[in-house]
């Protein structure tokens, strides 16, 4: 089985479409990138994938399992970054991700290891204690990693996890994404062909809710060179 796969998902707000018959599946172990321009229905392919939106038609399958039949089992194996970030503007990230750890049933001990590696996984040691609504968009992002990492799933998704970054976080979350694709599948969603050349093995080409092009890098960057 592939790990994510969507089977003709559509989606319909009344009459507008914004994803269309979109087909597309990722085995395991590969970085594949979701490329196509604002609007084009990237995070909605996302959050149909995710089960955070329901589909007016076809099906999204994770690790196998069907958001719509098998949706704790699907969602156990996914690690989502949303597009904008945490909003629990209040907390800290220590008590964010302590609160969803143990409202994941993580035991005491399980906790605190994964607390220690996403900390240091996503360089949170200087805003542990900080709210996360006074940090910068680069620490929010990161904080959304941690919280995407913190149950080590099979599948992260990944919705613009640069996006808003300066040049030394755009790296830095690069390398954690290349170093996370040795042992995870990996779909991230961009609208910047040079983020794809640096990470991805991988592009699917979205425009106007639908798919365009599937193939891998080399193949696609003449016909997505004009998106630069
Ligand atoms: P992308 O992530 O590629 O920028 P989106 O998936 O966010 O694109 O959006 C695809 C299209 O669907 C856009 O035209 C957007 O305005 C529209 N859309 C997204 N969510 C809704 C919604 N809840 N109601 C109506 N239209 C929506
Ligand atoms: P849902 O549609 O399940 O509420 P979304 O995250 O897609 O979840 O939408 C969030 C909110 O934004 C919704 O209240 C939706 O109606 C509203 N919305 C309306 N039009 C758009 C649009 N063009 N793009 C994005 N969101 C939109």
């Amino acid at each position: 089985d592939p790990m994510i796969e969507a089977k003709s998902l559509s989606k319909f707000y009344g009459p507008f479409i914004a994803t269309r018959d979109v087909s597309f599946s990722v085995p395991q172990g590969e970085i594949a990138a979701f490329l196509g321009p604002n609007g084009a229905g990237k995070s909605t392919t996302m959050k149909l994938l995710t089960g955070f939106l329901t589909p007016s038609e076809g099906e999204a399958r994770i690790g196998g399992f069907n958001m719509a039949e098998d949706r704790i089992k699907a969602s156990e194996l996914i690690g989502y970054l949303p597009e904008n970030g945490p909003l629990y503007n209040e907390m800290t990230p220590q008590g964010l991700l302590k609160y969803i750890g143990q409202a994941r049933g993580m035991s005491r001990e399980t906790l605190k290891q994964r607390l220690d590696y996403v900390v240091q996984k996503c360089s949170l040691e200087d805003v542990w204690g900080k709210q996360i609504g006074k940090l910068s968009r680069g620490y929010r992002q990161r904080v959304g990693m941690a919280h995407a990492l913190l149950h080590d799933p099979q599948v992260l998704i990944l919705d613009e996890p640069t996006s808003g970054l300066d040049p030394n976080q755009t790296f830095q979350v690069r390398e954690l994404i290349r170093e996370l694709g040795k042992t995870k599948t990996i779909l991230l969603s961009t609208h910047i062909l040079s983020e794809v050349e640096a990470v991805c093995d991988r592009i699917i080409l979205i425009d106007r809710g639908r798919i365009i092009l599937d193939g891998n890098v080399e193949q696609m960057k003449g016909e997505t060179g004009q998106m630069e």
